[in-house]
């Protein structure tokens, strides 16, 4: 795979390091340099980060919130991660460009199409922070939306596995993994590849979903490259 621009899907965890929550300092180094070394190679980057290392909507349904402010406070912490990493990366040699689907000026760029694909045309990688703008939504979801806006070919989801199982490997050890699959096969087989409103927004956008596991230094580099351990789901 040498793909000219992709979308890649970071959940907030991936920014968390051992202690699982909040940013963790080594981590966001180890991951900033990955993706400035893929940057380098020449691919354009986007990235669409969660935020569950600090909050997650569902959280504040226990806390007697409601579901939109719950929804308002993990959008929030999307922009902290977004934020985060465009600092890192810059650190890490690339530019970097973190844009919010929620407007807030002083802060960062607000999302507008038209400058991510200025910007990705430019070099920068663009953190994407807000996820979709709206509650109810998950970041995964907002992840498949830009990579179609944008016209991304992939959409990497980084995950702590190396691709798509069978079962859940962490408790079924006859769980199998899949190299590649089809969009049908992942629906038939009743395959977990991303939310339910992501994976149809990727399939009707035509998305090759490629999930991977970031755990490993260099992972994201190796993918583009065509040679990490990954499971491809194709159109
Ligand atoms: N969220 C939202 N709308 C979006 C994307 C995210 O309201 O378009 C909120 C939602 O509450 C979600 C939280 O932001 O739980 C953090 O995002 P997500 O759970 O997708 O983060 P991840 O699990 O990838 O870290």
């Amino acid at each position: 795979m040498r793909p000219k621009r992709v979308l890649v899907k970071l959940s907030g965890e991936a920014l968390a390091g051992p202690q699982g929550n909040g940013l963790d300092g080594a981590t966001l180094t180890a991951l900033a340099a990955d993706i400035a070394h893929a940057s380098h190679e020449g691919v354009e980057i986007g990235i669409v980060v969660g935020g569950g290392n600090f909050f997650r909507g569902v959280q504040g349904l226990n806390k007697g919130l409601d579901r939109t402010t719950a929804d308002s406070i993990g959008m929030l912490g999307t922009v902290m991660n977004a934020l985060a990493l465009e600092h890192s990366i810059e650190a890490a040699g690339a530019p970097a460009r973190a844009m919010s689907a929620v407007p807030m000026p002083s802060l960062c760029e607000s999302y507008a199409r038209k400058r991510a694909l200025d910007h990705l045309s430019h070099g920068k990688v663009v953190i994407l922070g807000g996820g979709t703008g709206n509650p109810y939504f998950t970041t995964d979801t907002g992840a498949a939306l830009r990579a179609a806006e944008l016209g991304c070919s992939h959409l990497l989801k980084a995950t702590q596995v190396d691709g798509v199982y069978s079962a859940d490997p962490k408790t079924d050890p006859s769980a199998t993994r899949y190299d590649t699959l089809t969009h049908e096969d992942a629906i038939k087989r009743d395959l977990k590849v991303m939310d339910t409103a992501a994976f149809a927004l990727a399939r009707d956008a035509g998305l090759t979903i490629v999930v991977f596991s970031i755990a490993e230094k260099g992972a994201l580099a190796a993918v583009l490259r065509g040679e990490g351990r990954a499971t491809y789901v194709t159109p």
